[in-house]
């Protein structure tokens, strides 16, 4: 055996002993501590090539895309990709039955043609800073709760403002491991993002509801975006003469294709995970909130999935709000499936007993926990029922409360000069409510959640309106609704502006008189009076056990490893690309191939149609430099640990270059927010690959490839393995 030989075999045998599939959300300006382990699994990078504050770094390719998903940037003219379903809403918005980009796709052939979309942000992470000692500065132990939370408040209006002062950037600070560490992470955020490209949703959406949270899957989940800035590179509200922005690194793309077992890492913005939480708080989410919430979406999705069918017009209208519906409303389902098949509450339960028998101080921390989660009960699941029946249940609510903003600000709007204004903006409200809106629609959303909403809430906390249902209208839903619409102003578009347009001092009596206005006021204002200030102390009472609990559990189970959950900041996450067999008598692979998408066809199904270009060029293999041995491969699964908020976050390699768009997790990995499970957890991701085909070959969008930078190190491998790869531009 040679020299170089012998080192491999050696290599590989570390390899396999260090390696684990890895659990964790790493925080960018920790990964000192995991570089050993990335690099034995095959990373050639270094932490400073991930996250620097020095030099550009693969940090600064990463973008928060509006504040929910993650983003990309893959050109040096500010070129953003992320996934069908993070640009949803926009494609959505944009949509008409004549321009039908839901169904059709939408291609800009030149930056000219690219589409504006207010609101929309990107933000760029400029430095992550710990700031745990400044924020525990004037903190003495005789402080009570509430005092501490003042000078935290305090001390973090003063770290912010010193650390953007004289700059175009924002900052925050968020608590991570409930409060032991806190930091700030200092960001610049762009307002100028406009749509370059998308395919028909019978590509990014490939599957629908039925595929989704499900392997194999065969979605093209991607959208194209980019970024615009003012002259002077920096951000500027949206003008024509913005100019695209020249980032300062973008990610290179690469065309070797991933191997089974090769090392992946996925940077972005994972929204929330709650791995700490004690046995009586899974118990309050599987059997009490995750229950009310799938009837609540259940009985929504019938009606509106109905709807949707029935005309063009709905389908476009209810696309983005279903979408939003359905995918927690499936994931719950899968979570609690999960958390029942790995013995979750036993296993709380049994760390639980570990940690009362090592010390007193544990058992008095785990019954004051006990104790607060049973009181907070009723007041949590008030709040989670606020959440379904108002933010995604009948949208005339939504419409009576933007009226109550404009109504309770109207003195003060009146004495400042700036009524006419506020009153435009709430016209441009009532319009674009009409827009995505129908009537009958959404007065069965109302008949069927208002009848569940009253019988799910606490009677202490019911709204005194609905009285009428069982005594006016004795029990009729239909009679009570149609009568609330009819009495309604915030039921037509007519009603509704004629309101908004006469609207005075004295039309507060009028709105008192408006059953809309009054259940709104009722459901929102008896939250904030009955529900939120009991729900903040308790949960703030949890969250300072919950520090010292999470500090317990790590002395507690040393051979454990401890992170710290996801809270919607910059991480880092890694494994390989890996299959699974997360069921008795099941393999998955870890990739799909076009092969598949033919097989789930189904023309005029509503989940697995296809257009019939995408049909043809399968059929005859015409791939271009995409297909790997002939094959054309669609999706892959990784053993990355991820959650929602990682959705459109890249796919790296051992060298940093783009290979795939995660998307989704599998059926089985579900419940990971609440117990990771490295045996069965995958995260879904889309191949890189397939998405040049879709751009390159589908839609004939080639200039868009050759805005980016395409990457070919893999015949360089073989024995001699440079540390970091040589660059074979391709295109
Ligand atoms: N598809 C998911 C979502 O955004 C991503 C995930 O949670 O893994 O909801």
């Amino acid at each position: 055996m040679n020299k170089k030989r012998f080192l491999l075999v050696i290599l590989t045998i570390f390899t396999f002993v260090t390696t684990r599939a890895t659990e964790g959300m790493w925080i960018p300006t920790l990964l000192k501590v995991v570089e050993g382990d990335m690099q034995s699994m095959g990373m050639k990078l270094t932490a400073e090539d991930i996250y620097s504050i020095n030099k550009s770094s693969l940090k600064d390719a990463i973008v928060h895309f509006g504040g929910g998903c993650t983003s990309e940037i893959i050109s040096n003219q500010g070129l953003l990709l992320t996934n069908h379903h993070c640009g949803y809403s926009q494609i959505q918005s944009h949509s008409s039955v004549e321009h039908d980009y839901l169904t059709d796709g939408f291609w800009a052939m030149s930056m000219a043609e690219e589409l504006a979309n207010p609101g929309l942000t990107a933000t760029l992470i400029v430095r992550i800073e710990d700031v745990t000692s400044y924020m525990e500065r004037g903190i003495t132990a005789d402080m009570d709760m509430a005092k501490q939370a003042e000078q935290r408040a305090a001390n973090e209006a003063e770290i912010v403002a010193k650390a953007i002062e004289n700059t175009g950037y924002d900052a925050f600070i968020r608590p991570f491991n409930y409060g032991n560490e806190f930091y700030m992470i200092v960001t610049k955020t762009y307002k100028d993002v406009r749509l370059v490209g998308a395919p028909p949703s019978s590509v990014g959406k490939f599957g629908g509801d039925t595929d989704n949270w499900m392997w194999p899957r065969h979605t093209g989940d991607f959208s194209m975006f980019r970024i615009y800035a003012g002259a002077d590179n920096e951000p500027a509200e949206y003008s024509e003469d913005n100019k695209p922005y020249s980032p300062k690194e973008f990610l290179r793309v690469s065309m070797d294709g991933v191997q089974e077992g090769d090392f992946t890492m996925v940077f972005g913005f994972p929204g929330r995970t709650e791995q700490y939480l004690t046995s009586s708080a899974v118990d309050y989410t599987m059997n009490m909130a995750n229950p009310m919430r799938i009837h609540m979406r259940e009985t929504s999705l019938s009606i509106i999935d109905a709807a949707m069918k029935s005309s063009d017009e709905i389908r476009i209208q209810y696309a983005a709000k279903q979408s939003r519906i359905s995918n927690a409303y499936k994931k719950w389902i899968g979570q609690n499936d999960g958390l029942i098949e790995l013995r979750a509450l036993d296993k709380k339960k049994a760390d639980e007993a570990k940690l009362r028998s090592m010390t007193d101080a544990n058992g008095a921390l785990l019954d004051e926990f006990d104790a607060l989660y049973k009181e907070i009960e009723k007041y949590s699941f008030g709040r989670d029922l606020l959440i379904e029946y108002f933010y995604y249940g009948p949208e005339i609510l939504d419409l009576a409360n933007s009226f109550q903003r404009f109504a309770d600000s109207y003195e003060d709007l009146e004495k400042e000069g700036k009524l006419e204004d506020a009153r435009a903006r709430l016209i441009a409200t009532i319009e674009a409510h009409f827009k995505d809106y129908n009537l009958p629609t959404d007065m069965l959303i109302f008949e069927s959640l208002t009848a569940l909403y009253k019988g799910y809430i606490d009677p202490s906390f019911a709204p005194a309106s609905l009285s009428v249902i069982d005594g006016k209208f004795k029990g009729n839903m239909k009679s009570y609704t149609e009568y609330f619409y009819g009495k309604s102003a915030f039921s037509s578009k007519e009603k509704a502006l004629a309101l908004a347009n006469s609207f005075s001092a004295k039309s507060t009596k009028k709105l008192a008189k408006d059953p809309a206005y009054v259940l709104m006021d009722e459901v929102l204002g008896g939250y904030g009076e009955k529900i939120r200030p009991d729900y903040g102390r308790l949960n703030a009472a949890i969250d300072d056990n919950m520090k010292v609990y999470v500090k317990a559990l790590e002395r507690s189970f040393p051979e454990r490893t401890f992170w710290s959950d996801a809270n919607s900041t910059l991480r880092l996450t890694y494994g390989k690309a890996e299959g699974s067999a997360p069921r008795d008598g099941m393999e998955y692979k870890f990739y799909t191939t076009t092969d598949g998408i033919l097989q789930k066809y189904k023309p005029g199904h509503r989940d697995f149609d296809l257009p019939e270009r995408l049909v043809e060029l399968i059929e005859k293999e015409d791939f271009g430099p995409y297909a790997q041995d002939g094959e054309m491969r669609v999706c892959f699964t990784g053993s990355n640990h991820t959650t929602g908020g990682n959705s459109g976050s890249p796919v790296l390699d051992k060298n940093g270059y783009l290979i795939g768009l995660n998307f989704d997790r599998s059926w089985e990995s579900t419940m990971s927010d609440i117990m990771f499970a490295p045996e069965r957890c995958r995260n879904i991701m889309v191949d890189i690959r397939y998405v040049l085909f879709i751009i390159d070959k589908y839609a004939e969008a080639g200039h868009l490839v050759d805005e980016m930078t395409l990457v070919k190190v893999g015949e360089e491998k073989a024995e001699t393995e440079p540390a970091v790869a040589p660059v074979k531009q391709v295109h």
